[in-house]
């Protein structure tokens, strides 16, 4: 079904850079339609609790967080569209955008802040047990791990930085990692290697997540261990865990898009220092624009900044 109507602005994703652009776009008068894609809020919608964006000062749960977003966007215009963009053309001005239900709008300006989602395991145990002792974010989780013995699944920087940064609450961070070799930078190594919280399973993989409780008897789950395999030895056991968190890179949502901006070797979409791509009235901001910072704080930052840019 295609609209005829040329909308002046179409923001792509509902992560916090996303909801800031609607609301940033919506109080500059330009009328924003937001469509969702299939996960509403993005990472931050499964976050347990932030605790880290400024004006929250008893912080709240990922999914306040997003109704909170929407809600505000909403009350100044912006128009909420539950449904997944499947392709975009971004050849011809205005620009096209469809979508999975089968409809088609036109927008003279786009901004698109798709996120990244970060990649998982597919073990066992990962999937039921996030939220509950499972994480990609040692810096939203990491403070309710005060004491505990948690493991890091990586050997990147990523799987450093945030394993270094838990050391400022756990009792004991593990590095598990699949090689006997760490990817991540000198800097880090050396910085992990004089830490004496931090701990090393080298060659190992993680094959499943066990928990207690989450059995419909009222109690939560929680995480109690992770089942390791020493790649050397073949050797199969549980090692007692209260957190796992995995850092094995993330994909950014890139595919969409390809062939219509460029987009770097990792695959995040390409912008200039005001969240410009290389086309003319495409804007991105958030984690699909940003391998580094992936905060919800930063990312609104982005969407505040590429809206503004927009209304130019
Ligand atoms: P990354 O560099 O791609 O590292 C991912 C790690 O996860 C690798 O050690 C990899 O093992 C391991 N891995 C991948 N798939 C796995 C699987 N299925 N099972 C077990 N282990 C698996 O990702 P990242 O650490 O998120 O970093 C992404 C980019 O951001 C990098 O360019 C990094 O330099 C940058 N970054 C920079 C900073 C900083 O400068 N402070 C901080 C964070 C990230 P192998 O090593 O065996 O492949």
């Amino acid at each position: 079904m295609t609209n005829n109507n040329v909308e002046k602005m179409i923001i792509v994703g509902s992560g916090p850079a996303g909801f800031t652009a609607a609301l940033y776009t919506a109080r500059a008068n330009l009328n924003p339609l937001l469509i969702t894609g299939n996960e509403i809020g993005g990472q931050v919608a499964i976050t347990y609790e932030v605790e880290n964006y400024p004006g929250f000062p008893e912080g709240l749960t990922g999914p306040e967080m997003v109704e909170k977003f929407q809600k505000q966007a909403e009350k100044f215009g912006a128009r909420i569209e539950y449904d997944y963009v499947s392709s975009v053309d971004f050849t011809q001005h205005p620009f096209t955008v469809s979508t999975a239900s089968g409809k088609e709008y036109r927008a003279e300006s786009v901004i698109i802040s798709t996120g990244a989602t970060p990649r998982k395991l597919g073990v066992p145990g990962e999937k039921e047990y996030t939220g509950f002792g499972v994480s990609y974010c040692g810096t939203c989780d990491g403070f309710f791990f005060r004491g505990k013995d948690v493991i890091v699944v990586g050997g990147g920087d990523s799987a450093l930085e945030e394993g270094l940064f838990l050391t400022k609450f756990a009792n004991k961070v593990t590095v598990v990692h699949r090689r006997d070799e760490l990817r991540a930078s000198k800097i880090l190594q050396d910085r992990a290697a004089s830490n004496p919280k931090m701990d090393y399973k080298w060659s190992h993989v993680v094959e499943r997540i066990n928990a207690s409780g989450g059995n419909g008897n009222g109690t939560p789950a929680k995480v109690v261990s992770a089942t390791l395999r020493d790649l050397k030895t073949n050797e199969v056991y549980d090692f007692p865990v209260d957190g796992v968190f995995i850092f094995i890179g993330h994909t950014p949502n890139s595919e969409l898009f390809r062939g219509q901006l460029e987009i770097d070797d990792a695959g995040y979409v390409i912008t200039d220092k005001r969240m410009h791509t290389s086309v003319h009235g495409v804007f991105a901001g958030g984690e699909i624009a940003d391998p580094v910072f992936r905060q919800v704080v930063t990312s609104a930052g982005q969407g505040a900044a590429a809206a503004m840019e927009a209304e130019k």
